[in-house]
């Protein structure tokens, strides 16, 4: 059944209370600044809290979040976090994570999604076209729409590559900063960390 409204609220005086009760101060620290080690750069879907998957707290992921986690290069909302996380938080580590049943992935491979989203989500639909003799030799179609999501983190990947942040970080030598690819496997709540092909990494 889905959540009441306010249950959201009893629920956080319940939680603010305990995490008083198990740390005094915490609130007060909290408040006083972040040093996040991590952006995580993640699709919207309400799955994909990668606090919770990851038993990390408040102040430890700076996060961007967009359907189907896309790291789109003229994205001004995407660029200033990326921008504020590199050259300001100088976090340590960027992930970018996809999901398995990612349903901006399937729109995109079945071409349903029309409007704002179907724009958003084209590049998907050019990637499974540029991949499209690998993916027809997976006969299931699960399967398929699995490696789609994989083979979209990759890209976004070589997106974050591309934009002027990363590559000023470069030319400075101040990329103190590793960049992963990550699908997210909702079925197990596993992180599978793919490999990126050889010319994709920095370190
Ligand atoms: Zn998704």
């Amino acid at each position: 059944m889905p959540l009441e409204y306010q249950h959201l609220i009893s629920n956080n005086l319940k939680w603010a209370a305990q995490k008083k009760a198990a740390e005094p101060g915490y609130f007060e620290k909290l408040s006083m600044r972040q040093q996040p080690n991590f952006l995580y750069i993640g699709c919207s879907d309400s799955r994909m809290p990668l606090d919770t998957f990851t038993s990390t707290e408040p102040g430890e992921l700076f996060v961007h979040r967009n359907i189907a986690n896309q790291v789109s290069i003229t994205d001004i909302n995407f660029l200033s976090v990326l921008d504020y996380a590199v050259h300001v938080l100088k976090v340590k580590h960027i992930i970018v994570c996809g999901h398995y049943n990612c349903g901006g992935v399937t729109a995109a491979y079945k071409g349903q999604a029309t409007g704002l989203v179907g724009n958003w989500i084209s590049p998907i639909r050019d990637l499974a076209k540029e991949y499209a003799a690998e993916l027809e030799s997976i006969e299931n179609e699960t399967l398929r729409l699995n490696r789609l999501s994989e083979l979209n983190v990759i890209r976004q990947v070589e997106n974050l590559y591309k934009t002027h942040v990363v590559q000023r970080a470069l030319q400075k030598c101040h990329s103190d900063f590793q960049i992963h690819a990550w699908v997210l496997d909702l079925s197990s709540g596993h992180i599978i960390e793919l490999p990126l092909p050889d010319g994709l990494s920095h370190k």
